[in-house]
């Protein structure tokens, strides 16, 4: 008999980007609010156009510089956008997926146009939006992971490190280095920032090994010791560097079905042996979603219950993975309450 999934277990996603994981509808209903102009005069057709399927697959590089950047951080952008975002990010993600631990994650200088709007404006209004939703929803935990970005200089990520730091008593849990590398970036270069931001009570991930081949996790693991790493599924081609993980006691952050959407894996059976290679060496790993509305069947009761019924982990697998995000997330669930107050 196929193991099946409890329709209302409770999940936690500890990485989901804040710019996918707003909804067509919302996109739709911002970009209207907004007055700006779309590639698509259709709902429908729009809905289409932003959305990742079996048909429709672009590599991480061309839906980053394509889509992601150009139009859905675009219409993410300014105070009453990026509230609104979180908010409906948030909440849509606990009443549809039963997710009550969610950390999402955002670069706040993606959402400001470009400068035009003031940082701590963004930031604080991405609070709001935050703030709104727990206090509506007892039961849901969450913070705002902010990502650095590893094509900005490092001055420029320096500020966001300094606004992660100011605002984490109100919800900021950590920082994660994001966006494709131009040749320039190098994680030696943050070593002292890092341990800032770690003094400062912040958290550490980093996107790695998802594309690239193992030297970035090796320099990542070195330089940045994150507590987690986003996706790091080349990991499992290399014994050693999954030593070096157990060693760290660093959990990964996999995303199946936005690694199969962004050509990063071929199909389920290299996910699955992916998965099992790191279960079998002892790497502890959790399921996300990456991508939850930008990507059709992503959300994450979907990929799990997909999971468990085509054998890509065994059930008792499965449900330690979903043990070891909660274990892993960066928000203290030991507060008296799921605000940050
Ligand atoms: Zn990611």
């Amino acid at each position: 008999m196929c193991p099946v999934i409890e329709p209302k277990r409770e999940l936690a996603d500890l990485h989901a980007h804040l710019t996918s994981s707003i909804s067509p509808a919302v996109y739709w209903h911002l970009a209207h609010s907004g007055g700006h102009k779309l590639p698509k005069s259709d709902y429908h057709d729009f809905a289409d156009y932003i959305t990742l399927t079996d048909s429709h697959k672009l590599t991480l590089k061309e839906y980053l510089d394509q889509i992601y950047h150009p139009i859905l951080n675009k219409l993410s952008s300014g105070s009453i956008a990026v509230e609104k975002a979180i908010y409906e990010s948030l909440t849509g993600a606990y009443r549809t997926n039963n997710i009550t631990l969610l950390e999402l994650r955002t670069n706040p200088m993606k959402h400001n146009h470009d400068g035009m709007v003031d940082l701590d404006h963004i930031i604080l209004s991405m609070l709001r939006g935050m703030e709104q939703a727990l206090l509506e929803y007892p039961t849901l935990w969450a913070g705002i992971i902010f990502c650095l970005d590893r094509q900005y200089s490092i001055k420029t990520n320096e500020i966001i490190i300094e606004k992660a730091i100011k605002y984490h008593r109100r919800g900021i849990i950590g920082i994660d280095f994001a966006n494709y590398d131009t040749g320039n970036f190098h994680f030696k270069d943050y070593i002292e920032l890092i341990a800032k931001a770690r003094s400062a009570g912040l958290k550490v991930t980093a996107h790695s090994g998802e594309t690239d081949n193992t030297n970035d996790l090796w320099d990542c693991l070195s330089y940045a010791t994150p507590d987690r790493i986003g996706h790091g599924i080349k990991a499992a081609y290399d014994p050693k560097l999954m030593q070096e993980l157990v060693k760290q006691r660093v959990v990964l952050e996999i995303c199946p079905l936005s690694n199969i959407m962004t050509k990063a894996v071929k199909d389920w059976s290299e996910i699955k042996h992916i998965l099992q290679t790191l279960w079998e060496n002892g790497v502890k790993f959790c399921i996300n979603t990456d991508w939850p509305e930008i990507i059709k069947d992503a959300h994450l009761a979907k990929q799990i219950d997909f999971i468990a019924k085509n054998n890509i982990l065994t059930q008792p697998q499965l449900d330690q993975t979903i043990k070891w995000g909660f274990q892993a997330s960066f928000v203290n669930q030991h507060k008296e309450s799921n605000l940050y107050l």
